[in-house]
């Protein structure tokens, strides 16, 4: 996991520079298979504690996971 801090404000609460930029593997999960998803990109807000997926990262893993899932409920996983 990578972690870098930024001086972004925060969307939430405003503050600025309490946000924390990771790069994680995200585990999705689906009738008993698993999606392992590198280069997720979340922004954690150090104030307000909320978390924040990045707008790339949310859009390509939702593709990712409608593909995942097509597999599993057409039995290629
Ligand atoms: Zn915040």
């Amino acid at each position: 996991m990578e972690i870098i801090i930024t001086e972004d404000e925060c969307p939430i609460c405003g503050n600025i520079g309490g946000i924390t930029k990771k790069i994680i593997t995200e585990t999705f999960e689906y009738k008993n298979h698993k999606l392992d998803y590198p280069n997720y990109i979340v922004y954690e807000c150090g104030y307000c504690g909320e978390a924040i997926v990045d707008g790339k990262t949310l859009k390509e893993s939702g593709v990712a996971i409608r593909e995942f899932y097509k597999k599993v409920d057409g039995g290629e996983l």
